[in-house]
């Protein structure tokens, strides 16, 4: 298994090179640690390789890390947040990459000492088997969850289905992108939306091109 330190430099020079291709300053691109497949000496590692921002996907691995590094780092929750385990971690959570329902938001709201960053998750693919929003239900569930003060939206989040074809990842993308725009554009006081959570191993590349600004690696940074 290659340095975690090593395969961040091939990383940040994919990422170089995606932002001159598209007209962008890798500095407004936050790299997010997945270390949801790796051990607490891997995810040392990648503390210790310089990156900043880690992200779990289940409660458990979320609680491990965080009860081991605290705020050695911060950490992102990108998976399924069930509504009765928000008491347990939302807290400690830097922003939450999977919000979905009206639902949750409530719980966040009631239990959040402060404000929570939260993306919106959009499934921008249709793919049955994908979580999030269909994206025409993206603005009126913005609205809705207005009333929570506590739940910020500052952003959206997609995942790309497994698949090669580019320019229908970048299709994803760039749909992510202009929902994000036309949210943006309305400045709600809650929602100032600024941000899209998107690129994975596979793909951050192509998401970075399409305006992403924090992507979720894990494979390719820390091994699986
Ligand atoms: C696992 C996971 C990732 C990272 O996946 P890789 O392909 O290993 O980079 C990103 N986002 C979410 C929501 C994940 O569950």
């Amino acid at each position: 298994m290659m340095d975690v330190a090593a395969n961040l430099e091939e990383i940040q020079s994919m990422i170089g090179q995606a932002c001159k291709r598209s007209n962008r300053n890798p500095e407004e691109i936050t790299i997010i640690g997945v270390t949801k497949y790796v051990t607490i000496e891997r995810t040392e590692e990648t503390i210790n390789a310089g990156i900043a921002n880690l992200g779990e996907n289940r409660l458990e691995g979320f609680l491990e890390k965080y009860n081991h590094f605290g705020n050695k780092a911060n950490w992102h929750f990108i998976g399924t947040m069930q509504s009765r385990k928000v008491k347990d971690v939302i807290n400690h959570v830097h922003m939450l990459h999977s919000l979905d329902r009206s639902s949750l938001a409530k719980e966040i709201d009631k239990r959040a000492e402060k404000p929570v960053d939260c993306f919106v998750q959009v499934n921008v693919s249709g793919e049955e088997s994908k979580h999030g929003l269909d994206p025409g239900k993206v603005i009126p569930f913005i609205e809705e969850i207005e009333k929570y003060s506590n739940v910020h939206v500052v952003g959206l989040m997609t995942m790309a289905p497994h698949i090669e074809d580019k320019d229908r990842l970048r299709e994803i993308f760039r749909n992510l992108a202009e929902l994000r725009d036309s949210i943006k554009e309305k400045k709600f006081p809650h929602a100032p939306c600024e941000f899209l959570s998107m690129g994975m191993s596979n793909d951050y590349d192509l998401a970075v091109e399409e305006g992403a600004t924090h992507i979720r690696v894990g494979s390719k940074l820390v091994g699986s």
